[in-house]
């Protein structure tokens, strides 16, 4: 069977992703509803029953959305680092007025690799105005997936993360000038755009015509804003990028919001 990445959302909207290797399933972040997430992992031929674990970015909204229902549900172990879970409950509490309990939860910190089966799994820092924002590596079968999204720049220790990738999904959120002269008040605007807010196109195009490494197979462009941006535009901007670096062959999909992508089998 080998490894896999299915995106079955991606956006402000709702972020959900799932990356298998032959004996393990992970899902990264629950930014959908469980209802969603069980219907769109269906329409990937995948079973909600046989996921592993849950693991989870960042406390905002569009990647924990679904979460608590999930968890209950499935049972399966969640995980997130210690401030993020703090921040996600403390926000649960003020909207429910309970404190949520997961039955199964597992504590990781950025920087620190640990396993889940067979799927090695780095968590790294990543800037964004999150308490404790991070990205991931997954090793399994000898292939690796890349996964940063909700970042302000690449900084050099991201880059050093993402060296070696198979699968790349990285953030491609905005065109500058869309969201210049885009609907956002102004204070949203500016947060986005700084260097805790989301990754541009053209940031992006930076990184892949400087620090990428230009190894990965299947590059995936993702949480790209419904208002500031099209796929189009983001998918011009990275292959202009990208063919400017000597690569070998490589393929660029863009993930969207309201279905679930083509899964990728390595
Ligand atoms: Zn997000
Ligand atoms: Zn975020």
């Amino acid at each position: 069977m080998g490894v896999s990445v299915s995106v079955l959302a991606s956006g402000s909207r709702g972020n959900s992703t799932i990356v298998q290797s032959s004996s393990t399933r992970i899902l990264v972040d629950a930014g959908i509803s469980c209802r969603e997430t069980f219907k769109r992992m269906k329409a990937c031929g995948e079973d909600p029953r046989s996921l592993s674990a849950i693991l989870i970015t960042h406390e905002h909204t569009d990647h924990v959305y679904g979460l608590l229902t999930l968890a209950k549900k499935l049972s399966v172990p969640v995980f997130m680092t210690g401030p993020t879970h703090q921040a996600w409950a403390r926000a649960m509490r003020d909207e429910t007025g309970e404190r949520p309990v997961l039955a199964r939860f597992e504590v990781f910190s950025a920087g620190r690799g640990f396993q889940i089966g067979d799927i090695a799994v780095t968590p790294f820092t990543i800037p964004h105005d999150a308490v404790d924002p991070v990205g991931f590596t997954f090793r399994a079968e000898g292939v690796k997936v890349g996964i940063a999204t909700d970042l302000g720049y690449v900084p050099v220790s991201v880059c050093d993360h993402l060296r070696g990738c198979d699968v790349l999904m990285v953030e491609s959120n905005h065109d500058v000038e869309m969201l210049r002269g885009g609907p956002y008040p102004w204070s949203v605007k500016q947060r986005v755009a700084s260097r805790v807010g989301h990754l541009s196109n053209e940031a992006l195009a930076q990184f892949f015509a400087t620090d990428y490494d230009g190894n990965a197979s299947y590059i995936v462009l993702a949480h790209i804003s419904e208002q500031n941006n099209h796929p189009e535009v983001a998918r011009r901007a990275a292959e202009k990028a990208l063919s400017s670096r000597r690569t070998f062959y490589y393929r660029v999909m863009v993930a969207a919001q309201s279905e679930a992508m083509q899964p990728i089998q390595l």
